[in-house]
């Protein structure tokens, strides 16, 4: 097979690894991706072809929203069959969003989407750019007895691979910036690339990948603090035009139990909001039943985001509420895991399904 036939496809949205440093002005500025191979010689050395496809212009990540979402899902839809993968450098500000948002838009995915980007521009002399790159691009790459290795929505960076709507970025500072506490590492690049076969999903069935690009961006996120008042619960439980609110509440899922804020979030539900309970701590996740505070949340009628990520949970209200299943279908699809994002509480084990609803 001709290399071009064969290739991965790298998808540069933006963010610091396709930066370079104006010598005159010291201001960062997009590279040319036309003359990635001059800059990066080494990836002449793939067996398979790297065709780029850059966003203009290329946008920092914290400008990121469902619109470019779409469009980066109807990208893989049109090249789909003709690459072994993809690549999409990203921004690390909202990676974590963007894979979880990918996750759960790409229904029987049955291809690598690997994002990545970098702590430093890809031209300095200590940039972490270059081995996230090369490494992103060998693991879309990676074929065995002609299956893709790593068929789903992935995170790599620092020499880990994780599933993509179980990161979130935890440094702004080190070059480990991601972290996956609730699901293990999919792959890990030493010498070799060893991957963790037993966690990564595969499907059984191969179907026609199918693109879901509606979202419904109408979620309110109320992170709750000791002290918080009844004035900030009410205002942000009755922004017009919500459809669901995201609790971020403490420890396993427990929020304050006087009588104010218990009201107010019952009043929510029977205002017909979905109240999503996801928990402050990245390890671990809600158990609503476990302490009295968490059971009258319960009562309240709030549903539980188990051991999912806020970037998770965020993205897969917007894309259930995009669906229009009506309040009791958005309520049942949260409960089950769609691109393993969420470790079932009845068996902690993979997902049956990857993809939408
Ligand atoms: N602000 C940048 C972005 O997320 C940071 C980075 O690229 O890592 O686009």
């Amino acid at each position: 097979m001709a290399k071009e036939q064969n290739a991965v496809l790298l998808i540069y949205t933006g963010g610091t690894i396709g930066m370079m440093e104006d010598p005159a002005t010291g201001a960062l500025a997009p590279i040319d991706f036309a003359h990635l191979h001059d800059m990066l010689p080494v990836l002449e050395q793939f067996d398979y072809g790297i065709q780029t496809l850059a966003f203009e212009p290329p946008i920092d990540s914290s400008d990121m929203n469902p619109a470019i979402w779409a469009k980066l899902g109807s990208i893989i839809e049109r090249e789909y069959d003709r690459f072994r993968g993809f690549v999409v450098l990203h921004g690390t500000d909202t990676m974590s969003y963007t894979a979880s948002a990918l996750s759960f838009m790409l229904q029987n995915l049955g291809k690598p989407v690997i994002l990545t980007g970098s702590q430093l521009p890809i031209d300095k002399l200590r940039t972490d750019g270059k081995e996230n790159l090369v490494t992103a691009i060998e693991i879309a790459g990676a074929h065995k007895n002609g299956q893709p290795l790593v068929p789903e929505v992935c995170v790599y960076f620092e020499n880990e691979l994780y599933r993509g709507n179980r990161t979130y970025k935890r440094s702004a500072l080190h070059f480990n910036a991601f972290e996956s506490p609730n699901y293990p590492v999919l792959a890990r690049a030493g010498i070799e690339i060893s991957y963790n076969y037993a966690y990564i999903h595969y499907p059984t069935t191969r179907k026609a990948l199918v693109v879901h690009k509606r979202f419904c961006p109408d979620v309110v996120v109320l992170k709750i603090y000791p002290g918080i008042t009844r004035a900030t619960v009410g205002t942000l439980l009755n922004v017009p035009g919500a459809k669901a609110v995201l609790l971020e509440t403490f420890g396993s899922g427990n929020a304050p139990t006087e009588p104010w804020f218990v009201e107010e979030v019952a009043a929510a539900v029977r205002r017909g909001l979905v109240v999503l309970n996801v928990s402050q701590c990245n390890e671990g996740g809600v158990d609503m039943g476990k302490y009295q505070t968490g059971i009258q949340l319960l009562k309240a009628g709030v549903v539980s985001a188990g051991d999912m990520t806020l970037s998770a949970a965020v993205t897969k209200l917007m894309f259930l509420l995009g669906k229009g299943l009506g309040y009791q279908g958005t309520v049942e699809a949260l409960a089950d895991s769609m691109a393993g994002e969420m470790t079932l509480p009845q068996a902690r084990e993979m997902p049956t399904r990857l993809g939408g609803a």
